[in-house]
């Protein structure tokens, strides 16, 4: 595949993701003189800071997640491609992707790299397997098979002790994704399912909210932080703050609290909200240009969002290190939208990038909910909190989703939920079990693979 439909060798531009930052950037380059390639190992734009809601049943894939094919339609010098990129070459100019069984390759003139990044296990990256994150869909879907799975086991089984394992639920980490998370799920026990069980009550599960750090919600400050960790408790989240998870398994964590002492917390669903790692594509850009990577993997990049020596190459949103800027939406997207400007302006000026503006940042603020009705806001020297940070927070995301249908559906969606009905609590097997039975049928296939090579290996020994 050639990048795109290229008229009259027109500048080629390749985006990598279609997340918050790929896609303003598309967007952005639509009057633009350029032919734009937008790759992405999804064919959706994932709105990301709604996915607990699809994790808990308030909203559906569909809502939070429009196909980017769709979206940019009608942008007529946008192409796009389904790929996982795997290779990057600076020199040559080419990125490399595969799609299924599909190899192929897009050339490009100018590269903006917006792969996001991932859930950060810190090391442990076995901790993955029992105690998923929250990026993508299949992570939303899969949390809400295991936490409706485990009510659902709760219900039938006889063992008293596995009961209040299973319906003892941890997340990990107090930053906005697990006080949402923690949160909802308080709800989703004490109000939704309320009456709909017979042998258990759901409102005894316990939702217990462990983070090494000694505040809920620290970027927001004491006061917010504060607020949102009572409104917590009012409906039934325990915090354990100052408690370090050590270790994961199948039935449970374990916390190191600040005296050294190590305890359990059985808890048969443990949800890891805990920290992040950029994409690898990161890495792989950083030792073909000489930039520098930090610990979590974000590139060094130049003021206006390039890399060193390679003015052609830009990285934005969750990938970069820039100004300790954080790694949300409007970082990434007003990012997009800088350096698309950048490349229309030479490309119809011949302008030199040496005469780029620094990428400069507007914040706007952060929000996160904590419950029904309940929101933290900080916004420049505001900070509001309660029912008024509330609607703020659901007019904000309302005007972000894309798509008109989409936002009636998640209003109407929000409206039903008020009245404590979530409309997608289905799971499958599939959702809950299938990264076990993929890993396992990896482990199998490696199993496989080695006795096969013992066996050559023994067909070629030379004979006594
Ligand atoms: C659960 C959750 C809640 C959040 N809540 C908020 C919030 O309330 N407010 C806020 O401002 N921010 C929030 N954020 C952060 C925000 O979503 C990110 O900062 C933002 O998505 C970053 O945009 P991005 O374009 O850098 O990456 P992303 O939006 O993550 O997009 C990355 C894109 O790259 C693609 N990709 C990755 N690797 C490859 C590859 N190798 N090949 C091809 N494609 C690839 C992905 O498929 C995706 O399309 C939240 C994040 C999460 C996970």
């Amino acid at each position: 595949m050639n990048s795109g439909p290229s008229t009259e060798n027109r500048h080629r531009v390749v985006i990598i993701g279609s997340g918050f930052g790929g896609l303003a950037a598309a967007r952005a380059l639509e009057k633009a003189d350029v032919d734009v390639t937008l790759v992405a190992r999804t064919g959706h734009h994932l709105f990301q800071p709604l996915l607990y809601q699809v994790a808990t049943g308030i909203l559906s894939v569909g809502e939070i997640a429009p196909s980017t094919r769709l979206v940019l339609r009608d942008q007529k010098n946008v192409t796009v491609a389904l790929g996982e990129v795997d290779q990057i070459d600076v020199t040559a100019r080419t990125v490399h992707a595969t799609a299924g069984h599909v190899d192929f390759e897009l050339e490009y003139d100018s590269l903006i790299v917006a792969a996001g990044a991932n859930q950060s296990y810190f090391g442990n990256d076995h901790f993955e397997h029992w105690a998923p994150g929250m990026k993508s869909i299949d992570d939303a879907l899969e949390l809400r098979s295991r936490i409706m799975g485990c009510f659902e086991q709760a219900e039938v089984t006889d063992d008293e002790e596995e009961r209040r394992r299973l319906l003892t639920f941890v997340v990990v980490g107090a930053g906005p994704t697990g006080v949402e998370m923690a949160g909802q799920i308080a709800e989703l026990a004490r109000r939704t399912l309320k009456h709909s069980f017979r042998r258990i009550d759901p409102a005894r599960a316990r939702v217990i909210l462990v983070d090494a750090a000694p505040a809920v919600l620290p970027p927001f400050g004491n006061r917010l932080g504060n607020a949102a960790r009572a409104r917590l408790e009012e409906i039934g989240v325990e915090i354990q703050l100052n408690a370090m998870v050590t270790d994961v398994d199948y039935y449970g964590i374990e916390v190191k609290d600040p005296d050294g002492s190590r305890r359990r917390i059985d808890a048969t669903c443990k949800i890891w909200s805990a920290g992040v790692q950029a994409s690898p594509l990161g890495r792989m850009l950083a030792e073909q240009t000489g930039a520098e990577v930090d610990r979590a993997g974000r590139v060094l990049v130049n003021k206006d969002l390039s890399l060193p020596g390679r003015p052609e190459i830009f990285v934005i949103g969750d990938m970069i290190n820039l100004d300790n800027l954080p790694g949300v939406s409007p970082v990434a997207i007003q990012g997009g939208k800088y350096v698309a400007k950048q490349i229309a302006r030479e490309v119809a000026t011949g302008r030199s990038p040496a005469a780029r503006r620094p990428f400069k940042y507007f914040d706007k603020g952060s929000m996160a909910t904590v419950s029904r009705y309940s929101a933290v806001a900080k916004i420049g020297p505001f900070q509001l909190q309660g029912f008024i940070a509330w609607v703020l927070w659901l007019l904000v995301h309302l005007a972000f989703l894309i798509g008109f249908r989409n936002r009636v559906i998640t209003l109407l969606s929000w409206g039903l939920h008020m009245g404590d009905h979530r409309s997608h609590l289905n799971s499958t097997a599939r959702w809950a079990y299938g990264r076990q039975a993929l890993a396992r049928a990896e482990q199998s296939a490696e199993r496989e693979t080695d006795r096969a090579t013992a066996d050559r290996d023994t067909d070629r020994a030379p004979a006594d």
